[in-house]
């Protein structure tokens, strides 16, 4: 039987394993996927044991997706231009490889939900400068976007940021409380902050000046349909909601783990909702 699953702390609240757990009843595949919760205190010999104990490689959560860093023998290009760790695997070789999907994740839903759409050749904004900004920003840039505007209610995080990635491509941090008056000059918004999130505030913003064929993706997907997301809607704008990026980041490490490319499906979308 095949081990995996996902290390973090506190970790009852992972969707992971639903996702999982689907693919490997749907594929009928023997494997398990369960979610362990490590303490910081023996962390490296609990991390250890899991491979002691056959696992063929886990996913990470908060908050060891930059401590795992220490324990990899090697790392995906993707999680070391990131600095961080979401995905495990043992490779053939015994090595121990770390690897970051959420950029991928990001990317792949928006493609999946947008025929033919190219980052190539247009400006973008992402407002937030948090963990999940940092795969967002790697991943739009990587793509092509031709100019990032990134605004962070805290400024100097996002131009801290904009220092780190800036081998990528173009970016230039904008004030947060002026980021209305550059909307006139992207083609995509992105959200990353946790503003619209279920018990959080909303995000306040005014989409007039977003032109129409902008497209607005918000990756907080509780609740699935933000108030960005029918604010920009109703601005006639289209819309990618943030549940793919949850379940396609998953993908890449069920293949390498189970040797299968999982797929995305309605009813998987749902139970990871439900
Ligand atoms: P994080 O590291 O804690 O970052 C939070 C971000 O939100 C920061 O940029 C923070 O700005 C901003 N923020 C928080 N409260 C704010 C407020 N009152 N006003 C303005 N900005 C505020 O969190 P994260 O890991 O990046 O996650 C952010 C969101 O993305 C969460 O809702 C999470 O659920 C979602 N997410 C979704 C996926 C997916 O697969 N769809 C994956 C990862 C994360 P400051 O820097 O000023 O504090």
């Amino acid at each position: 039987m095949i081990k995996s699953g996902v290390i973090g702390n506190p970790i009852k609240h992972s969707k992971s394993p639903v996702i999982h757990n689907y693919w490997l009843s749907k594929y009928n595949i023997n494997g398990s996927y369960k979610a362990i919760e490590i303490n910081n205190n023996d962390f490296e010999e609990q991390i250890y044991n899991l491979f002691k104990k056959g696992y063929a490689g886990f996913n990470v959560t908060i908050p060891y997706k930059i401590k795992i860093m220490d324990i990899c023998d090697c790392l995906s290009d993707d999680a070391r231009a990131i600095g961080a760790v979401n995905t495990v695997v043992k490779m053939k070789n015994g090595k121990i490889e770390g690897r970051n999907t959420d950029s991928s994740g990001f990317i792949e839903n928006i493609k999946n939900n947008i025929d033919n759409y190219y980052f190539d050749n247009n400006n973008a904004m992402i407002l937030g400068a948090g963990g999940a900004a940092r795969a967002c920003i790697y991943a739009l840039l990587k793509e092509g976007t031709k100019k990032l505007y990134i605004s962070n209610r805290t400024k100097e995080k996002a131009e801290n940021l904009a220092k780190e990635m800036k081998e990528y491509g173009n970016i230039e941090v904008i004030d947060w409380n002026n980021k209305e008056n550059y909307l006139k000059d992207i083609k995509l918004l992105v959200n990353s902050t946790s503003l619209g999130m279920t018990g959080k505030e909303e995000l306040k913003i005014n989409l007039s000046s977003l032109p129409k064929d902008a497209l607005v993706n918000d990756i907080v997907y509780t609740p699935l349909n933000t108030q960005l997301l029918c604010k920009a809607k109703k601005n006639g704008n289209k819309i990618v909601t943030g549940i793919g990026m949850l379940i396609h980041q998953a993908i890449p490490g069920f293949e390498a783990w189970f040797g299968v490319k999982p797929k995305i499906t309605q009813e998987l979308e749902k139970l990871v909702l439900s």
